[in-house]
């Protein structure tokens, strides 16, 4: 039987912080039909008025954040500074560059035929909204990956209904909610609580789905998409890999391995989840590293600390099965490589690991938590293979102080996109396309094709000269049929000899 209610619990304390009905089939569909009547009329507003809205809805976030952050660190038991650091961060440049830059992406392209007979048609090319968009998020980033999402759907004039995880619904309620404060239409921007059939329902009557999370439910909801062929663009999970060459920036590449790693306690669809280093710079580079993660402090929101717990029981169990694995195979823990017995919520100790293989699943699966697996390798080549020897591509690190060496390595990379001695940074570059390949989806969020992901594209030819009849229209003929083949000999024959004979065979008729 489905679930009527779902509870949402601190996974910090392990606290109820609330309790919401669950939206069953048909009330979503009650939902898409109220988004429908309120999208036709957001399709026809300018963009320089969705843009006003855009920055009220910027500024109300940026008065509101203090009740943001008790919202998103109840649910997620991340540091509050983190809220301030990276959510609020990026939704706030996230809305004015979408306020700004969203129509240009979406603006009517004027085409020139490459035919010259057509030549004689105007063509344009318009990106008209898709209707009603579903977006279905995980719980890493809950306001991110739901409002955030909604942003460019909402600039490109659709409607838009939020599936949050069942895990953390409260900071999409509360940013559905600051969207309606700032003055969005009744109903272009909803929230349906509930599990995975909830999703479902949202699948079986959106016009489009954005689903971003793990791979397995990815391959469920293309699947369940299918069956009415509308579109999907699926953000999935990583596993990805940094690279350490041996004239890398140690101090750099240590400080951005640990960063990278243990942001949101590793619950980040680009965390760095295994490290391959060169021989000759493996040791002091484990050094620093052991150093700095031995220095982050863990704990609850409301103290000042550098990560907080994991916000899924599931993912925990996850983590802890992959290290179990990895160190009963020969792997040994340098740091952490338990669940932290000092506090009651799902918290799981920063782990540095050593000596791992492919064998291990710790190196091959995703395992979006606070886990840093080191490798030592011979050269850049064998990094690289073993970076790509991957099911997923999301995203990589390189670090090397050579610049040409870290362009080919970055174009060697499997992945939607790489970063240069740096961790993390793609994602919020909203400017430029960020997506996956192979098991880590297709579809980019961000950048033109973010934007235009919520577009159907629609070609409009304009005949310019009113004739009365047009060459190719009935009735044919053998007349016609020889003046079409001297025509078509005369445009593309590269031969100037049938050039010349296809105009005297025009000319003479
Ligand atoms: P998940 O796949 O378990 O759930 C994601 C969402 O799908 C939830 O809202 C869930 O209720 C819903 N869902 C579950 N079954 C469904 C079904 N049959 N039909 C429709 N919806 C259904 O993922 P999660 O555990 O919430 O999130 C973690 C995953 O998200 C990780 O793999 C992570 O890498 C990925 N992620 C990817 C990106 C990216 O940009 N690529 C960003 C953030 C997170």
């Amino acid at each position: 039987m489905s679930a009527k209610s779902l509870t949402v619990r601190s996974p910090a304390s392990l606290k109820t912080i609330a309790q919401l009905s669950v939206a069953d089939a048909a009330e979503v569909r009650a939902a898409v039909e109220r988004g429908r009547r309120a999208q036709s009329a957001w399709s026809q507003t300018a963009m320089g008025d969705r843009a006003s809205l855009f920055y009220r809805l910027r500024d109300l976030l940026l008065d509101e954040g203090d009740r943001l952050a008790d919202i998103l660190t109840a649910e997620t038991g991340r540091p509050r500074a983190e809220v301030y650091g990276n959510e609020l961060f990026y939704l706030c440049d996230a809305i004015g560059a979408w306020a700004k830059k969203g129509p240009g992406f979406i603006r009517t392209e004027k085409i020139r035929p490459h035919f010259p007979l057509l030549k004689a048609k105007k063509v344009i090319s318009i990106y008209a909204p898709r209707g009603v968009i579903g977006i279905i998020s995980p719980w890493n980033f809950p306001l991110t990956m739901t409002l955030g999402e909604a942003l460019p759907a909402l600039m490109a004039g659709n409607a838009v209904i939020i599936k949050p995880s069942e895990l953390t619904p409260l900071s999409a309620i509360f940013g559905a909610d600051i969207a309606a404060k700032a003055g969005f239409p009744k109903d272009l921007l909803q929230v349906v609580a509930g599990y995975g059939e909830t999703g479902e329902a949202l699948i079986d009557c959106a016009d489009m789905i954005a689903f971003t999370g793990s791979v397995e439910t990815g391959k469920r909801v293309m699947r369940r998409a299918a069956e009415r062929l509308i579109p999907v663009s699926l953000e999935l999970g990583g596993k990805d890999p940094m690279i350490v060459l041996k004239d890398a920036d140690l101090d750099r590449a240590a400080g951005a391995c640990v960063w990278g790693a243990l942001m949101n306690s590793g619950q980040i669809c680009t965390s760095i989840e295994r490290v391959y280093v060169e021989a000759a710079v493996f040791q002091p580079f484990l050094d620093k590293v052991v150093a700095r993660v031995k220095a982050v402090r863990q704990g609850a929101s409301e103290n000042e600390v550098d990560i907080g717990c994991m916000t899924s029981e599931e993912q925990l169990k996850t983590v802890a099965t992959q290290v179990d694995q990895a160190v009963s195979r020969g792997a040994r823990a340098l740091t952490g490589g338990r669940r932290n017995p000092d506090l009651p919520g799902f918290y799981y100790e920063p782990t540095v690991l050593v000596d791992v293989d492919h064998s291990m699943s710790i190196m091959t699966e995703e395992t979006f938590g606070p886990i840093i697996p080191i490798v030592k390798v011979g050269d850049a080549q064998e990094a690289m293979r073993l970076a790509n020897d991957s099911r997923y591509g999301l995203s990589g690190s390189i670090f090397t102080r050579d610049a040409a060496m870290a362009q080919r390595l970055a174009e060697e990379m499997q992945s939607g996109s790489v970063c240069i001695n740096d961790s993390l940074v793609p994602f919020i570059v909203t400017d430029a396309p960020m997506g996956g390949r192979k098991e880590s989806g297709f579809g980019y969020r961000h950048g033109a094709e973010g934007i235009r992901k919520f577009c159907q594209q629609k070609t409009i030819v304009t005949d310019k000269f009113a004739l009365k009849e047009e060459f190719p229209w009935y009735p044919a003929s053998a007349k016609k049929a020889n003046q079409a083949r001297h025509l078509l000999n005369l445009l593309c024959h590269t031969g100037w000899g049938h050039k010349m004979r296809a105009l005297k065979g025009l000319i003479s008729g």
